[in-house]
């Protein structure tokens, strides 16, 4: 068996989680449930926005109720959805409506990934997610009391992985994480690249641990993981590193994109970093919409491709180009002003 992958953004030695195939084609959806938890790693990557706050999000976008989850999932074009947190398992309630919600608006082979510490994985609430149709669920089992819980799992009619982030130095901790995994029998295990955020910086960089490339992705963090995969290569359990740049730069573009197939307006142009592109003109006259649409008083969103044509025809007050995420939050990237009389 050999190793595969681009070295330095995703390796794997066998074929990968169907949580994560889905995510390499840009088609699942993000779900954070809560940010509660009852741990405090001083790695850990979610941010301070969310860390211990009881808010909801799809992708990027704060949410306020469950159905938001399925907007989003149409806007994307969804064909799964990842539960994150916190630990998703503090609102139980929450997810498992949440995840029969997913399954009869698109059916049973919708697949729905979750991940948590264990730390709450009590039979009753794995009995509970399995019920409902949870698909795959991967453990953070930061403490060795916590592996009990995967144990637990494996009884259960869904895929049991592990997911835990490659820290410098502790090759000889994850591989002995690896071979009770596979001796247990569990699927696979993830292994991400360490990432420093506004929140974990301080405890990474008092740690002796700086970014190396890209924007996030700490030091010897892949040289971690490549190590202990290179031990695995021969192995049934699955080992799998997946960088930071993979997430924040290959994963949510082939998402956007995915997006922008799916819900881009006709009038809109894109980018292939998966940004939209339109123009909003202002004008007194009549503006055919055939090329956009009215979006407020005297103002178009329109083809960035016409507005030559449109500055020949029409009196103009404001024209620009601005360029957005495609996601229900619209994320303003850049703003070009072409012409400008307004004053407001
Ligand atoms: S278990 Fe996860 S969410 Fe909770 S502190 Fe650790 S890394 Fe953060």
């Amino acid at each position: 068996m050999t190793i595969s992958g681009n070295p330095e953004i995703t390796l794997y030695n066998n074929p990968l989680p169907k949580g994560c195939e889905l995510c390499r084609l840009g088609s699942k959806l993000v779900v954070f449930i809560s940010g509660e938890c009852g741990d405090s790693c001083y790695y850990c990557p979610v941010s301070s926005e969310r860390f211990n706050k009881n808010k909801m999000f799809a992708n990027e976008a704060e949410v306020s109720n469950l159905m938001d989850y399925i907007y989003e999932a149409y806007r994307m074009g969804a064909l799964g959805a990842g539960i994150t947190g916190g630990d998703p398992i503090l609102a139980i309630d929450k997810v498992t409506s949440l995840i029969r919600i997913f399954k009869n608006e698109f059916g049973e082979k919708f697949h729905v990934h979750l991940y948590t510490s264990g730390r709450y994985a009590t039979n009753d609430a794995l009995r509970e997610l399995s019920e409902v149709g949870l698909d795959e669920i991967r453990f953070h089992p930061l403490k060795v009391e916590y592996r009990e819980a995967l144990k637990k799992a494996m009884k259960y009619d869904m895929d049991v992985g592990i997911e835990i982030p490659s820290i410098p130095g502790e090759e000889e901790k994850i591989l002995e994480l690896i071979k009770w995994a596979e001796k247990e029998g569990v699927k696979f295990v993830n292994l991400n690249e360490l990432e420093l955020n506004e929140r974990n910086f301080f405890q990474l960089n008092s740690r002796g641990m700086n970014v190396s490339h890209g924007i996030t992705g700490v030091k010897g963090s892949f040289e971690t993981a490549k190590k202990v995969i290179e031990e695995f290569k021969e192995s049934r359990i699955t080992v799998h590193y997946c960088s930071s740049v993979y997430k924040d730069v290959v994963e949510t573009r082939t998402r956007f994109l995915r997006t922008i197939r799916v819900s881009a307006k006709p009038y809109e142009d894109f980018t292939g970093e998966g940004t939209l592109i339109r123009a909003i003109v202002r004008t007194n006259q009549n503006l055919d919409i055939l090329y956009g649409e009215k979006i407020g008083d005297n103002v178009y969103s329109v083809f960035p491709g016409i507005t030559d044509e449109l500055v020949k025809k029409l009196d103009i007050d404001e024209l620009k180009i601005v360029e957005e995420h495609p996601d229900s939050r619209r994320l303003k990237v850049s703003e070009k002003v072409l012409k400008s009389n307004f004053e407001p």
